[in-house]
């Protein structure tokens, strides 16, 4: 399976807000918090309303026709899956919760092919999903963990990582492909090579990446890439974890159940094959299928058009915003690095959840706080933000709305 891109039948801007109820029906607004979880459109609404009343049915489990059927649909959703990130076999694909789950799952699942002392390497742009699970890891099996710098503007530090992966020689390097945080991109076409070079196992945090970037990867080559439903215009409850066959097949199960086994005695069990194996329990199917129509409606658009226009909304805000007085600009493209879908900025007098609280009242919806993402801040020196996250349906005039929320917030706490 291989993907291609689409020529973007369905194009980014505020037009597309008509196909999402939540503009049309819903609170609408200048929705800004896309990062934290996007809008859905209406026919991944559907779609799980659809499974709900006309298909709902346990999955693997019935011998009668609802239950086969229900059974197709969620396959074919793995399918789905597979084709648009590039995996040449639906069996790389593992349904879980989301990225947390999937990293979770990594981290468990390779225990035992790591040793006392070996490294793990991460970065300092982590979201904490990408952090603590390997620190639970370590702990259990007494790795060392170290950190890949980023610079002053957050950007990925590419000569300390290479030097890290030569001297350290990690088991495992885990990186996110777009910072949630600052909206960096990572150059991970080039971390993943030096890695797979260097014999380490690789995981790309693509819970970001999924939905501003897109991935093959086949020609990432990485042996993980973990990505949540929600943040794509799916529903909530339900992620993948794409892993090489021969890296899931060496992987214990994380969790055990039904489903997941081959047979059950009183004196043990066997496992199920892969990706089965790894999916204990009745699975969210209804989200899996509605996941399956949310990667049809991202390829209805051109990845390259979503990247251009996600692009150009930061470019505009940092302009904007630069003007304002007060205002303090994070991110790599405050100095001309790749960034996209979020702006990052702090005020002078007014505290990020003061603002946020502000621009409530003008109905802009806007995160303040570490994004779950500490360590990130705490190198660029300050505790919290304000971000501005952005999706196919943002458009220039939420920014502009941004601005007269700053200036009433300034206005109140005085300049
Ligand atoms: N990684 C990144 C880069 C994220 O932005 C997030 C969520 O914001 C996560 C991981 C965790 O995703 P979830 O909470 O859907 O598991």
């Amino acid at each position: 399976m291989t993907t291609k891109e689409s020529q973007g039948e369905l194009h980014p801007g505020d037009r597309v807000r008509s196909l999402f109820p939540f503009f049309t029906e819903g609170p609408g607004g200048c929705y800004l918090d896309s990062a934290a979880t996007t809008q859905k459109p209406a026919v991944v609404i559907d779609c799980l309303r659809d499974v709900l009343v006309n298909h709902n049915a346990n999955v693997h489990r019935g011998a009668y026709r609802l239950s086969a059927h229900a059974t197709e649909l969620y396959d074919q959703a793995r399918v789905k899956i597979a084709r648009m990130i590039g995996a040449k076999s639906e069996r790389s694909i593992v349904f879980v919760r989301g990225t947390t789950e999937a990293i979770n799952l990594v981290a468990y699942g390779c225990e035992l092919l790591f040793n006392p002392g070996d490294v793990i390497l991460l970065s300092l742009l982590e979201h904490h999903s990408n952090i603590v699970p390997w620190q639970l890891l370590a702990k259990r099996r007494g790795l060392t963990i170290a950190f890949t710098e980023i610079t002053a503007t957050g950007e990925l530090d590419i000569a300390d990582y290479r030097a890290k992966v030569a001297a350290l020689k990690p088991k495992m390097v885990a990186i996110t492909q777009l910072a949630n945080s600052l909206g960096t991109v990572t150059p991970i076409q080039e971390v993943v090579e030096i890695a797979r070079n260097a014999g380490a196992m690789t995981l790309v945090d693509g819970a970001q990446g999924i939905t501003h970037l897109g991935v093959d990867v086949e020609s990432l080559g990485c042996d993980f890439y973990a990505f949540s439903g929600h943040k794509m215009y799916g529903p909530t409850g339900i992620g993948v974890l794409y892993g090489r066959p021969e890296r899931l097949e060496a992987m214990q199960p994380f969790q055990g159940g039904g489903d997941m086994i081959s047979y059950v005695s009183v004196e043990g069990s066997g496992w199920a094959e892969v990706p089965q194996r790894f999916e204990a329990g009745t699975p969210a199917f209804p989200e899996a299928i509605a996941l399956g129509a949310a990667a049809d409606f991202l390829t209805r658009f051109s990845k390259t058009e979503v990247h251009h226009h996600e692009v150009e909304l930061v470019g505009f805000a940092l302009e904007t915003l630069r003007g304002e007085p007060g205002v303090t600009l994070y991110g790599p493209a405050t100095n001309g690095g790749h960034q996209t879908s979020v702006c990052s900025f702090s005020l002078d007098t007014v505290h990020p959840h003061d603002f946020a609280t502000i621009a409530d009242t003008f109905n802009v919806q806007v995160r303040a706080g570490n994004h779950c993402a500490m360590p990130a801040l705490r190198k660029l020196g300050v505790q919290a933000t304000i971000r501005m996250s952005f999706g196919v349906y943002s458009s220039k005039a939420d920014v502009v709305s941004v601005v007269t929320a700053i200036r009433e917030a300034r206005r109140i706490f005085g300049r």
